[in-house]
């Protein structure tokens, strides 16, 4: 029987309307307006849809939407300027540094000058140990989607064999923390782990963030296991169009999984909604308020 699929969508969809209702209390009983600055530097296409979406979806929220455009050749200088710039600026709660920076610029300096509070992507070395010692009100965005469709798709997970292939800050650390966290029994796997199959096999939930177009493959999933994939890969459709798939043979493994994410349509889409919430988050602990539960 063919796995269920996991609708992110949906999901994202029915997040953002109870976000957006935060929002509107939140200004009406507070004056209190979240505010997100986006910073792009250079013009990467897949960054420029990344910030594009992400403005519009505070605007569509209600949040006030602050960009800042800084062109390739931007120096460190400036671009730290603007960081420490809306470091500093109430009505700022939560600022997203679009990555990866063009090379020149060094992005753990970047990170070094924004406030941990307004940290929204919780990619600064801060939030990162408060995610460690079980304290964090911001969480990575994308781990914490994939938190969100485990709850609602398998619920408790205590117990559960979880594999996270990919150890990124951004996505497999604290992926594999959140998970600890809901006493899954985590492995995490990387380049030179021995055996991928043989550990995919075993997981009870499989969590893919490679950046290896359709790198795991259908006989390397326990039957019934729940199957999570988080990368998004450009490949040639031919024609010279392109398609984007994830790191996960989709349809060999939808014949063995019993649940699974589709790409696109499965993390990507909670991402962004993820965000809104940090942002929520920031600008009510900023304020004195006390920390929403719009999920
Ligand atoms: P990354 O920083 O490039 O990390 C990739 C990880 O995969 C590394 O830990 C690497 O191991 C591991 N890896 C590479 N080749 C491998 C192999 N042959 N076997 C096992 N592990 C291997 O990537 P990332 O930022 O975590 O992103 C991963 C994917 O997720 C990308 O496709 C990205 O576009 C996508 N992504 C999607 C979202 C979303 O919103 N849906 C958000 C973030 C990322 P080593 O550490 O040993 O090099």
């Amino acid at each position: 029987m063919a796995a269920t699929v996991i609708d992110g969508k949906a999901s994202a969809a029915r997040l953002r309307e109870k976000i957006a209702a935060v929002t509107a209390e939140l200004k009406a009983a507070h004056g209190l307006q979240p505010g997100l600055a986006t910073v792009l530097v250079g013009n990467d296409p897949a960054s420029e849809v990344y910030v594009r979406n992400k403005r519009k979806t505070a605007e569509a929220i209600g949040f006030k939407s602050i960009h800042v455009e800084l062109p390739a050749d931007a120096s460190q200088a400036e671009l730290l300027a603007q960081v420490k710039a809306l470091s500093a600026d109430a009505s700022v709660h939560g600022i997203l540094v679009q990555l990866p920076l063009p090379k020149h610029l060094d992005e753990a300096a970047v990170l070094d000058a924004l406030d941990p509070a307004k940290d929204v992507d919780a990619l600064t070395p801060t939030n990162a140990g408060l995610l460690l010692s079980g304290r964090a009100h911001l969480v990575s965005c994308t781990p914490a989607g994939v938190m969100l469709l485990l709850k609602e798709y398998v619920g408790d997970i205590a117990g559960k064999e979880a594999l996270v292939i990919g150890r990124s800050l951004l996505f497999g650390k604290p992926a594999a923390q959140l998970l600890l966290a809901a006493n899954a029994t985590v492995t995490m796997a990387h380049s030179r782990s021995r055996d991928l199959p043989g550990l995919a096999r075993r997981a009870d939930i499989l969590v893919a963030a490679i950046g290896k177009p359709e790198f795991v493959k259908g006989d390397w999933i326990k039957p019934g296991a729940t199957v999570i994939d988080v990368g998004i890969n450009r490949v040639d459709a031919g024609d010279g169009k392109y398609k984007l798939v994830g790191d996960v043979d989709y349809a060999a493994a939808r014949e063995v999984a019993g649940a699974i994410t589709p790409v696109p349509g499965g993390v990507g889409a909670m991402t962004i909604i993820c965000l809104m919430h940090n942002t929520l988050i920031a600008a009510c602990a900023q304020s004195g308020l006390p920390l929403p539960t719009a999920l």
